[in-house]
């Protein structure tokens, strides 16, 4: 679950509180609501929060957390 930061300006119908912290909202199989399921991109990237900016496609803990949930069905 992503936590949004001060200055995160996502759209309100996104993000839901959680343990008190403001977060990017959640689908039943833990994807963020903001993923379109088809294309796997993001759908409000423009906006998306500063945790997301930060986050480097491809880097080791990427890679470690597909390993353990891949974000497509299985085959
Ligand atoms: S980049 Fe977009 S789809 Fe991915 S976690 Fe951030 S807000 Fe959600």
């Amino acid at each position: 679950m992503v936590e949004l930061r001060p200055g995160d300006a996502v759209p309100g119908e996104f993000v839901v509180e959680h343990a008190g912290a403001r977060c990017m909202d959640q689908r039943s199989d833990g994807a963020c609501v903001a993923l379109d399921p088809v294309t796997f991109l993001c759908t409000i990237y423009d906006e998306r929060p500063q945790t997301c900016r930060d986050f480097t496609r491809g880097e080791s803990l990427c890679r470690q957390i597909l390993a353990r949930q891949p974000p497509w069905p299985a085959s």
